[in-house]
């Protein structure tokens, strides 16, 4: 899912041979959903290869061990988290054979073929002499999220994240960054990837940085220490102080922002399609002025109807005289009283409801609300300019595609944001080395900084002379 979220924001770029100055190589995806797997696929220019689940990469013979361990769908939780702890044992105790730079596995982008999964300059080479190799990886959130069941490390989708694990764990990227619930332990990734790694990560939202929805993620990232020296803080809350003085923002205008912009046909067939489905005999009113609360019957009617009461008390405060609520969730149960766009997942069914509108509110196209998480799906003016930059249309999904691709990601532009921090905090260890001196001329000049900021950090290293110690081990 997060292959197909870059390659919509146009942030995967693979190779072109006519090109040969290219600085990104995007060199797989890995992806088990049909819808992903035929948009990577279609992308132009397309990432090199492009794989299936990953369990399928495993040898045969510890895929059949993995297999055999796997719990009946009527174990209890207790039993499944043993059945998935003893896959993680099988998955260690064979990890440095299963998992090489060599390793090949059946390929969709070349039919028949089997192709290397890594890029396979020697990753022992001094860093200088190769390129720099990173995975960005979205595992499946469900374990923890709010919205799933709560399975944790008993969750069907745990193998899986096991086999992820091992692979980043021996495959020796240089960055690895994994996004997933805030509810996800930052333990099962940090205590995989160290102490090879440095690791780092923040909770946060779009919210953080002024966009006006809801959608807290995880996103962490692990530096390898023998290739890369990470100049960033590390503490969880030095991390955040620290992106936010870079990113934040106040949130200045409401989720209505996002409503109305999709074309006139799409807002109709949405308000259509909703009616139907609440009423048998749609014929019977006039959707397209009918007021929103009436598109609803029964108890999505009754839904809307208490957001509505939560927008009268409201008395125009913090809500501005506009809720965007989830039909699909009830208010007594999952109370939420903002003017921003909710949380997204699959289900969802969002409706702004406001103040002197004229029809009470407006009902979200798929498309406005894949445009509120950072997809480039709508035809504005704006978007027009990212046209070139787009390496998939998704304007010509159907509404349907449009809502099995949302609900799963982080908002684009926020984990764009993470990519671009842990880039530009991240530098080539030897060229530490090779440049230190001057380096140690930014320290001095730092050190004047009354913000303990981690350049403060840095020179309280190098007083202690960690950082000199670091560079040269
Ligand atoms: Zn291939």
């Amino acid at each position: 899912m997060l292959a197909v979220a870059m390659v919509a924001r146009g942030l995967c770029v693979p190779r072109r041979d006519d090109a040969p100055w290219y600085w990104l190589v995007s060199w797989r995806a890995s992806e088990i959903d049909a819808l992903c797997k035929r948009i990577i696929l279609q992308a132009t220019p397309r990432t090199e290869h492009v794989f299936a689940s990953i369990l399928d990469r495993l040898p045969s013979d510890i895929r059949a061990r993995v297999d055999s361990l796997l719990p009946n769908a009527s174990a209890t939780r207790q039993e499944k988290e043993q059945a998935h702890e003893a896959i993680y044992e099988v998955l260690q105790k064979h990890k440095h054979q299963v998992f090489q730079r060599s390793m090949r596995s059946p390929c969709l982008a070349h039919k028949g073929c089997v192709c290397p999964l890594a890029w396979q300059d020697p990753s022992g080479a001094p860093t200088r002499d190769r390129p720099l190799t990173m995975n960005v990886s979205g595992p499946v959130c469900l374990p923890w999220s709010q919205f799933g069941k709560s399975e944790g490390m008993g969750h069907e989708s745990v193998p899986a994240l096991h086999v992820w694990l091992a692979e980043m764990s021996v495959m020796k990227y240089d960055v690895v960054t994994m996004e997933n619930s805030p509810r996800m332990p930052l333990h099962v990734f940090a205590s995989e990837m160290s102490p090879s790694s440095e690791v780092v990560s923040l909770v946060f939202g779009p919210e953080d940085m002024g966009w006006p929805v809801m959608r807290r993620r995880l996103c962490a990232s692990a530096i390898r220490r023998d290739s890369l020296v990470w100049v960033g803080p590390l503490e969880p809350a030095a991390v955040k102080s620290h992106f936010m003085s870079f990113f934040a923002r106040r949130v200045a205008a409401d989720g209505d922002v996002f409503s109305g912009i999709d074309d006139l046909d799409s807002i109709s067939a949405t308000r259509t399609a909703v009616a139907k489905r609440q009423h048998k005999h749609v014929e019977n009113f006039n959707v397209h002025d009918a007021q929103v609360v009436d598109l609803y019957s029964g108890r999505k009617k009754a839904r809307v109807e208490d957001y509505m009461g939560i927008l009268a008390t409201s008395g125009g405060g913090h809500l501005s005289g506009s809720l965007v609520c989830d039909v699909t969730q009830d208010p007594k149960k999952r109370p939420r009283q903002h003017p921003w766009i909710p949380t997204i997942t699959r289900s969802t069914e969002a409706v702004l409801l406001k103040h002197g509108h004229p029809r009470g509110g407006h009902v979200f196209t798929q498309r406005e609300m894949a445009c509120a998480m950072g997809w480039p799906s709508v035809k504005t003016d704006a978007g027009q300019q990212y046209e070139k930059a787009t390496l998939f249309d998704t304007y010509r999904l159907s509404a349907n595609s449009q809502k099995l691709l949302q609900g799963n990601s982080m908002h684009l532009a926020a984990v764009t944001t993470w990519l671009a921090y842990v880039m530009c905090h991240t530098i080539r260890r030897d060229i530490v080395a090779e440049y230190s001196p001057d380096l140690r001329m930014l320290r001095d000049a730092v050190s004047n900084d009354v913000n303990e900021t981690i350049s403060a950090r840095h020179v309280k290293d190098a007083e202690s002379d960690r950082l000199d110690f670091d560079i040269r081990s």
